[in-house]
């Protein structure tokens, strides 16, 4: 039987970018010691506490559908958190929970973009972002950002091919190139979107891990309040991936339809995640700077270990869970130095070309395993890049 254009072409036809991590997940399954250095999954679990909330809201039954938008409670929680951290008067009708940001990227674009509607979104970029685009029926249009701007999108650039577009994805924190964007950015970004015309979706799922600068929510910039939607999610923040648990912020209008498409796709998120969201982000014992702290500690290494050699640049690493090094002086793409790294020292990373072209000749390093192992494995990579340059 036949399947839809659309399911079968959500990956654009090519290769998903995951080739190296599947076959080092091969290897270890076959019992190789590989360190992984890929995905954007904390080395902790979620946090006891949290789970203890989660189980005392499970056994007192809140086990039935939840109530869709989210529950007043988590609304509420939410709606304050982005008041208080943005300056933005914001209410639970703002709000959408949502599975995920992964669930919330989708019903922001299904919000905003008609059926081969043209849908931006920036290079270097989050392996998802293209499928998703397409996964709604839209066109995705990549803007290049460059490594020598240390991946700071150019507004020109997007506005080079905003004519006729529907909206533009962007994320900072970014993933995969642990780049902060600055308010020169976002102003320059916010500009293009007011000429344009185009609904801006930010994804600031990494919020709450910022190294260096300032996070700032676009949607707190001038005349942006009405075209945007941020993407938030308790994944990151709070060690919590599993749970599913994130949401969207836009305009009361838009929210209201995004409760409807909820209504006819994912029917909510269960009650007790959502409680266990609102005992996390209400806790006050410094959980989400606890969260962060490992990656903000393996950072300061990796920020010495790179100082001392040239064979690996480093992109000022600024925010999130990854380094993005140029590779380039090796003479080898992304794709071959990550397959030489893995097949001489078991040590896997991704591709910079798994996030676009713009990354090409780079590679995404997750800083998600233990200091020592994280810094000994650092120390082969440069090594070996030094043993090519
Ligand atoms: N956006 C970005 C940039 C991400 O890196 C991820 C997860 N890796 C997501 C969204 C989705 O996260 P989740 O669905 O777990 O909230």
């Amino acid at each position: 039987m036949q399947l839809s254009h659309r399911i079968t072409h959500l990956n654009g036809g090519g290769s998903d970018g995951w080739d190296v991590f599947n076959r080092a997940r091969k290897m270890a399954d076959a019992g190789e010691p590989i360190i992984e250095l890929t995905i954007g999954e904390h080395d902790i679990r979620t946090d006891r506490k949290i789970l203890t909330a989660m189980h005392q809201a499970a056994t007192g039954g809140h086990t039935g559908y939840a109530i869709m938008p989210g529950t007043n409670l988590l609304r509420d929680t939410v709606a304050n958190r982005v008041a208080e951290r943005t300056g933005v008067p914001t209410t639970r009708d703002n709000v959408l929970i949502t599975p995920g940001g992964q669930s919330a990227l989708f019903a922001s674009h299904h919000a905003v973009c008609d059926e081969g509607d043209t849908a931006l979104f920036i290079d270097p970029y989050y392996a998802t972002y293209p499928g998703t685009i397409r996964g709604v029926g839209a066109n995705p249009v990549a803007v290049q950002a460059h490594a020598d701007d240390a991946f700071q999108p150019r507004a020109a650039d997007i506005a080079a091919v905003a004519e006729g577009a529907k909206s533009l994805l962007i994320n900072s924190p970014n993933n995969p190139t642990g780049v902060v964007y600055t308010r020169e950015t976002l102003e320059g970004i916010a500009q293009v979107c007011i000429d344009h015309d185009l609904w801006l979706i930010s994804d600031e799922v990494y919020d709450t891990q910022v190294w260096e600068g300032e996070h700032i929510s676009p949607r707190a910039l001038p005349g942006m309040v009405e075209r945007t939607l941020v993407v938030g999610s308790m994944s990151k923040s709070h060690a919590m991936t599993g749970s599913r648990c994130g949401w969207v912020i836009g305009p009361e209008a838009a929210i209201e339809h995004m409760i409807n498409l909820a209504t006819h796709t994912t029917y909510g998120v269960p009650g007790y995640i959502q409680d266990a969201a609102v005992y996390a982000l209400t806790e006050d014992g410094g959980l989400e700077e606890e969260i962060a702290a490992p990656f903000r500690r393996r950072r300061l290494l990796a920020k010495q270990i790179l100082e001392g050699q040239n064979a690996v640049g480093l992109i000022p690493a600024q925010g999130a869970m990854y380094l993005m090094l140029d590779i380039r002086a090796t003479g080898l793409t992304g794709e071959q130095f990550a397959n030489a790294l893995l097949d001489t020292h078991k040590i896997a990373v991704m591709p910079g070309e798994s996030f676009g072209k713009a990354a090409a000749g780079h590679i995404r390093v997750a800083m998600t395993v233990e200091d020592q192992t994280f810094a000994k494995a650092l120390e082969t990579l440069c090594g070996f890049a030094a043993g090519m340059v």
